[in-house]
């Protein structure tokens, strides 16, 4: 016998995408630095900064230049800047970025580092290389604000949002780590928009949620995507979201980058249990916001859904089958991603027979469905298993210890996880 934790929060509503966002901002990061990070703007945003010193807009394109395209950190160096302009921007501002405090790399090639944030907290990027392609796995948020039940990063609770600077820093430092190594090594990409650019794709994958993070989240996808920045088309720029719908069409007005749900299962029933969060933007009400954001599109734009496999909780034939309802009438990608176990955690991988069935299923009805490689094994690098220094990980258990919502884990070797009494 075993209860599911989530069935113990059943009662209380999570909070509407506003709430989590602004309870996010509440913890945005205050830097104990003098000057200003411009890794914290976007092209707009720095226009705006150049205009306010009285400069022309072409200036501000011409810094953004020097930052992303010759990766320059001294004004000093940018030499079609006026005097004037550098020693002002010398006086207030600087390109600060994120000290890696880890570099290590997997066997198979993928690359972890640990970076020091402001403020002390540490964060993880990943850098995936794959033939051609190397994408770089980005966090938004030290911790998350939700409670999905599969996942690591929400045992050890929310700590604070990152700052658009030090989302592009993640970037910046890849870049800057694999550039000109990777060249040497014959591993940068013929395809990247500027020579020192090796990273080709960023997921937004790593810790966090980034549509609740979306006033920072949003400048930094800007900037990826803008030619003065790192100049990456949008079809290679994913944001993962576990479904905070009023965001997604933000998104989708503001910056139509490739979109990847989280869905993890096909009813809600199920999903409320793995995704709390369904528990306010349910399933039709989740792809109902998916169809808006592909219409009417510039390019063709499918979704990818990922739907991570678990152990005889969502990888039975019949859950297949329910998926390919969701699915077969739209444009949609699945991603079927084997479980990562981590400490305590209550559920188990599928079995590759169980993933091979549940796929042949959803294949043969026409959905497009892959099969993530599990990368960076020996560095603990897989996608949602950051393990970042968040100072403190009990944050979650002790919430609920006060509200009196002990989370129960499976007691019994032979019960399956998401079994409830
Ligand atoms: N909050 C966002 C982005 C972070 S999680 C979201 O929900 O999409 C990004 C992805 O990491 C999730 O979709 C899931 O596929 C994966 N993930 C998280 N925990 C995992 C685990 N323990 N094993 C395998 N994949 C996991």
């Amino acid at each position: 016998m075993s209860t599911a934790p989530t069935e113990l929060v059943a009662n209380k509503a999570p909070e509407s995408a506003e709430a989590l966002n602004r309870r996010a901002s509440v913890a945005n990061p205050v830097s104990a630095f003098e000057k200003t990070n411009l890794l914290g703007f976007s092209p707009s945003g720095m226009e705006q900064l150049f205009a306010e010193m009285g400069e022309k807009p072409f200036r501000a394109r011409q810094l953004l230049k020097w930052i992303y395209h010759r990766k320059v950190t001294g004004f000093a160096d940018m030499t079609d800047l006026s005097k004037k302009v550098r020693s002002r921007l010398e006086g207030e501002y600087e390109i600060r970025l994120p000290e890696v405090v880890v570099d290590k790399t997997a066997s198979d090639g993928t690359r972890k580092w640990v970076l020091k944030m402001e403020g002390g907290n540490a964060i993880e990027t990943i850098a995936i290389p794959d033939g051609n392609r190397v994408t770089l796995c980005v966090s938004s948020q030290v911790g998350c604000v939700l409670d999905c039940t599969f996942c690591s990063t929400a045992t050890q609770g929310f700590n604070r949002n990152l700052s658009m600077a030090e989302i592009v820093g993640q970037l910046w430092v890849a870049n800057e780590m694999l550039g000109p190594k990777a060249k040497a090594e014959g591993v940068a990409c013929s395809n990247t928009p500027t020579s020192v650019n090796a990273i080709t794709n960023v997921v937004m994958m790593g810790m966090g949620e980034p549509l609740a993070n979306y006033q920072q989240v949003l400048p930094a996808m800007q900037l990826f995507t803008s030619d003065f920045g790192f100049g990456l088309s949008r079809k290679r720029v994913t944001v993962s979201t576990s479904g905070l719908v009023p965001y997604i069409d933000k998104l989708g007005v503001d910056c139509d980058v490739a979109l990847a749900i989280s869905l993890h299962a096909p009813t809600d029933e199920l999903r409320e249990q793995i995704v709390p969060i369904n528990r306010r933007y349910p399933i039709a009400e989740l792809m109902a916001a998916c169809d808006r954001y592909v219409d009417g599109k510039s390019f063709q734009m499918s979704i990818t859904y990922e739907y991570v496999m678990l152990d005889g909780v969502n990888d039975q034939p019949e859950q297949a089958r329910q998926l390919v309802k969701l699915l077969a009438e739209r444009p949609a990608k699945l991603n079927l991603i084997p479980f990562n176990p981590f400490p305590d955690t209550q559920y188990q991988r599928s079995s590759d027979d169980a993933i091979a069935k549940f796929q042949k299923i959803l294949m043969n009805a026409g959905v497009v469905t892959t099969v993530r490689r599990t990368r960076g094994d020996d560095i603990d690098a897989a996608c949602g298993q950051l393990v970042g220094q968040v100072k403190d990980r009990s944050r979650r258990r002790e919430r609920w210890e006060k509200l009196g919502r002990i989370p129960v884990r499976t007691e019994s070797a032979d019960s399956k996880p998401g079994d409830s009494k």
